[in-house]
């Protein structure tokens, strides 16, 4: 736990590799299964799904609806816990984790994106992406800072005070990028983060990812749009709760 409260109490630089060397395991899953209750037989949501994602890497899950990539991101984000195997955050076993534990490792370590924005409207561009930081232990003014410097990361500094609804969708899916990586969180998981948006916008929204990965941050794109999977220099492949292609580059050979 030392280095996941180091990491809680850290001034945000946006995008910044966290600790650890490029290459070393930020997600690893071990058998991963998770059942739901169904009437003669349990819903195998996830059968035995494993597999390591490093620092540094940019992997798109891609799989057709209800092959398990819900339950999976779920899972991953530490909503959801599995029924069995080992899924383990920076080194450390979720399953040890009481929900307070993993309520904090959510807000440090792991930035979500996801499909319909979810931004306030009450409230500014830069607000919305400094409560990104409202559960990480930093002050008000520095929380500020640290989403102005992430705005200006993804290209709307000029858009600090607009309200999300003021903005284009596009915009609107930068101003969640910004606030997922405003405390430089040892991973992103994007939750189909170009569905709600028209093919330039889409194509924008998957080039700054590529771009704030290339600046050091691990992203984990969930989609059944295999068409933008494609595009990803990774793709676990996911059918009937179980990955059924992965390509992973060969151990030892990652390198960033
Ligand atoms: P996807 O996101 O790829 O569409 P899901 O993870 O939502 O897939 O679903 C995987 C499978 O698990 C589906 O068969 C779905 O019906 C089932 N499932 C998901 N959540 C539940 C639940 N809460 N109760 C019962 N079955 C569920």
């Amino acid at each position: 736990m030392s280095e996941l409260s180091a990491r809680a109490g850290d001034t945000a630089v946006v995008a910044e590799a966290p600790e650890g060397g490029a290459g070393s395991p930020v997600l690893e899953l071990d058998g991963v299964t998770r059942l739901f209750p169904g009437g003669t037989s349990p819903v195998v949501a996830l059968g035995g799904v494993s597999f390591t994602v490093n620092r540094g890497e940019l992997v798109a899950i891609v799989g057709p609806s209800g092959s398990g990539k819900s339950t999976l991101l779920n899972v991953m984000g530490t909503l959801d816990r599995p029924t069995a195997g080992v899924m383990r955050i920076a080194g450390t076993d979720v399953a040890q984790m009481s929900d307070r534990q993993l309520a904090a490792v959510r807000a440090t370590e792991i930035g979500f994106v996801f499909q319909q924005f979810f931004l306030a409207d009450h409230t500014s561009s830069l607000e919305n992406v400094a409560d990104g930081l409202l559960y990480a232990g930093v002050g008000r003014a520095a929380r500020r800072r640290a989403a102005a410097e992430a705005l200006d990361r993804v290209g709307l500094s000029n858009r600090a005070e607009f309200r999300p609804s003021k903005l284009s969708g596009g915009e609107r899916q930068r101003v969640a990028i910004a606030r997922a990586l405003v405390g430089s969180p040892a991973i992103v998981l994007a939750d189909e983060p170009t569905g709600n948006l028209d093919s330039v916008n889409g194509s924008a929204i998957l080039s700054l990812l590529t771009e704030l990965n290339q600046q050091g941050a691990t992203i984990v794109v969930i989609t059944h749009d295999r068409e933008m999977a494609a595009q990803l220099p990774r793709r676990i492949e996911m059918l009937d709760g179980r990955v059924v292609a992965d390509n992973a580059p060969r151990k030892g050979a990652w390198s960033q």
